[in-house]
C-alpha cells in the first residue's frame, strides 16, 4: 500500500459517517480508527490527542513536534482538550489540507460527516502518525506538496454578502503579474483602485492569495447580482504566461473553485459556474475563451452564446475533477493537450477598442462589436473621489492594465465617453500620446449613469 492509497480512502469517504465504537456519532478519531483498523488491524484508543502517545506496532512512524511539514496519507494529531486528527491530503510549512470527520458541524455529540478541510493551521498541531506505507517517507519530512496560500486580506472592510452563494466566476486579469505580485501592489491599494475591480481570489500556478473572504462582496462583475452572489476568482497573468503556464494558472483556479463549491454545497453546472461576460459586456475571460473554445474576444468582439456555453462547459468539466477528488494537485495543465497557437492579444489588438467603427446606435452611442458604448463628448471632469480614480490603458475595462490615477481636485479634458462594464468611463490623450480610460460612475448599460458621479462636470 501506498501513500496515495491512504489518501484514495479518506476521499472515497468523504460525505460518511464512519462510527467504529457505535458511539457518539461520527467523531474524528472513528474516522482514524476506522483507517488503520481496516488496513492493518490496529485500533488506538483514547481521545484524539492520545493517539500519539498509543504503541503503534512496528513498521508505523510517530513523529512528534511541529518541526516538519506532513506527508500526503500521514494521520495528522491537534492537542487540546480532546484533541482532533484526519488524514492529511497535501500540506506546506503555513497550511495543510486532510480529510476528517466531525470538523464542519461538529457535535460531541454525534460527530459530522467527512469532509475535504482546507488549510488547517499548524497552531494546535502536536504530531503525526505514519502508517508503513511503501513508499513513505522515513521521519520528519519538510518536503512541501501544497502550493503557496497567501489568505492575508485587503486592507479594506468590504460589506457582508446578503443571501446564499449563488456559484463561482472564473476571470482572466488582461495583465502581466504574478498572484504574489498583484497580492503586493493591491493589499493596501486605494478604495478607488478597489472601485475599479477587486476579486475574492488572484491566483496562479505558484500561490492562491485570497483577497477578501468568501463571507464578502467583492467588486469583480460591475454587476450588483454577480458582486453579491457569486464568489470571484481571477486567473493572473493572461497577458505573458505560456500557453501551458497559463492552463497551469486555470487549474489552480479551479481547484480553488471546486473546494469552495464543495464548502458551500453547491452543484457545479451551468448556473453556478459563470464568466464577467455574462453579466456586462467584457472581453473578460479573454485568454480562456480564445484556449478553450477558439473565440477571442479582443479580435473578435462579444462572443455568441455556442461560445459562452463552450467554455463554460470546459471550466465545469475541470472544476468537477477537483470536486470529485480534492486530493488532486493543483497547478499543473489537466493534459499535454496545450494550445501551440498565440493566445494573448497584441497590444495593437488590444489598443483603443472604444475608437472603432460602431454598427448599431444606442441613446446616441455608438456600439461597437465588443458591446462597448462610445461617443464624442468634450468636457472637464474634477475628481471627488478623495481617494482619487484609476486610470487604465487599452480600453474601458477593469481588466486593463493601470496607467495612473487622478487625484482628488485634478480635472481633466476628456475627448470621449463611454459605457462598459457597467461603468461610465471618459477618455483622455495623455503626453505620451496614448488614450488612458477613467470609471467616473456607475452605468445602467444603456449610456446613462446611475447614482452620482465620483467627481464634477464644467
Ligand atoms: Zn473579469
Amino acid at each position: 500500500m501506498k501513500k496515495q492509497d491512504g489518501v484514495k480512502w479518506a476521499v472515497k469517504n468523504i460525505g460518511k459517517r464512519l462510527d467504529v465504537d457505535k458511539k457518539y456519532g461520527s467523531q474524528c478519531a472513528d474516522f482514524v480508527i476506522a483507517f488503520t483498523k481496516e488496513h492493518w488491524g490496529v485500533h488506538p484508543t483514547g481521545n484524539a490527542k492520545d493517539f500519539i502517545n498509543f504503541k503503534f506496532p512496528k513498521g508505523f512512524q510517530v513523529i512528534k513536534g511541529k518541526n516538519q511539514i506532513p506527508q500526503p496519507g500521514d494521520i495528522f494529531v491537534f492537542g487540546g482538550e480532546y484533541g482532533h486528527t484526519g488524514i492529511v491530503t497535501e500540506a506546506n510549512g503555513k497550511y495543510f489540507n486532510s480529510i476528517d470527520q466531525n470538523y464542519y458541524n461538529e457535535s460531541l455529540t454525534k460527530g459530522s460527516p467527512a469532509a475535504f478541510v482546507e488549510d488547517h493551521e499548524y497552531t494546535n498541531f502536536i504530531g503525526v502518525i505514519r502508517p508503513p506505507y511503501e513508499d513513505a517517507e522515513k521521519g520528519a519530512s519538510k518536503k512541501s506538496t501544497k502550493i503557496e496560500t497567501i489568505n492575508h486580506t485587503i486592507n479594506y472592510n468590504m460589506a457582508k454578502r446578503s443571501g446564499s452563494v449563488k456559484g463561482v466566476v472564473i476571470h482572466n486579469t488582461a495583465g502581466n503579474s504574478s498572484a504574489k505580485q498583484d497580492y503586493n501592489i493591491l493589499r493596501n491599494a486605494s478604495v478607488a483602485r478597489y472601485e475599479a475591480g477587486i476579486a475574492h481570489y488572484y491566483i496562479d500556478r505558484h500561490t492562491v492569495w485570497r483577497a477578501i473572504d468568501t463571507y464578502s462582496v467583492a467588486w469583480h462583475t460591475a454587476s450588483p447580482d454577480g458582486n453579491n452572489g457569486y464568489i470571484g476568482y481571477e486567473v493572473n497573468e493572461s497577458m505573458n504566461a505560456s500557453n501551458k503556464d497559463f492552463m497551469a494558472n486555470e487549474q489552480a483556479t479551479f481547484k480553488k473553485a471546486a473546494t469552495d463549491m464543495l464548502y458551500y454545497g453547491l452543484p457545479v453546472n451551468r448556473s453556478t459556474v459563470r464568466l464577467h461576460c455574462e453579466f456586462v459586456p467584457t472581453a473578460c475571460p479573454h485568454r480562456s475563451m480564445t484556449l478553450h473554445a477558439g473565440w477571442n474576444p479582443v479580435t473578435q468582439g462579444a462572443a455568441p452564446l455556442s461560445v459562452v456555453n463552450q467554455l463554460k462547459d470546459y471550466f465545469i468539466k475541470e472544476i468537477k475533477k477537483y470536486y470529485n477528488d480534492p486530493s488532486l494537485k493543483a497547478g499543473s495543465p489537466a493534459s499535454n493537450d496545450v494550445a501551440d497557437r498565440t493566445t494573448i492579444p497584441t497590444e495593437k489588438q488590444k489598443a483603443k477598442p472604444a475608437k472603432k467603427k460602431g454598427t448599431k446606435k444606442v441613446n446616441g452611442y455608438k456600439k461597437n462589436k465588443w458591446g462597448i458604448l462610445y461617443k464624442a463628448e468634450k468636457g472637464t471632469f474634477t475628481c471627488k473621489a478623495t481617494q482619487g480614480i484609476v486610470t487604465r490603458y487599452t480600453g474601458p475595462s477593469i481588466h486593463n492594465p493601470v496607467a495612473g490615477a487622478l487625484e482628488y481636485n485634478q480635472s481633466v479634458n476628456y475627448s470621449e465617453i463611454q459605457d462598459y462594464e457597467g461603468y461610465i468611463w471618459i477618455s483622455w490623450k495623455v503626453h505620451s500620446g496614448k488614450t488612458v480610460y477613467m470609471p467616473i460612475g456607475k452605468s445602467n448599460g444603456k449610456g446613462n449613469r446611475v447614482g452620482s458621479a465620483w467627481g464634477t462636470f464644467s
